[in-house]
């Protein structure tokens, strides 16, 4: 019998500061130039912040609309300007969106 357990690598989300499982983060990524972006295949080069697959973490019924920008601001030590955060909630509804087809 083996004692081998297997490993399960887990990210901690920067809004909640729960650990959790990567497949079940959103990965957004501060590029070497400096661009903020979704990064849907989880393998884009640069700093990356992992956020849970909630709806009240990417901007569901959040006054802004948008995700939680102050939170991520610090998690990727840059500033995020309303149409960044524009973009990453529009590309992360559709992510969400395509994979609940
Ligand atoms: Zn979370």
């Amino acid at each position: 019998m083996s004692q081998k357990s297997r490993r399960i690598p887990t990210r901690t989300c920067v809004v909640c500061r729960e650990k959790r499982e990567r497949q079940d983060l959103l990965r957004i990524v501060k590029t070497p130039e400096g661009k903020i972006i979704f990064d849907a295949t989880g393998r884009i080069d640069g700093r990356g912040a992992y956020v849970c697959r909630v709806a009240d973490h990417i901007g569901a019924g959040r006054r802004s609309g948008g995700i939680d920008r102050g939170k991520l601001e610090n998690a990727l030590k840059v500033e995020i300007d309303d149409s960044t955060v524009k973009l990453l909630s529009d590309a992360i509804n559709l992510h969400i969106a395509e994979q609940s087809i």
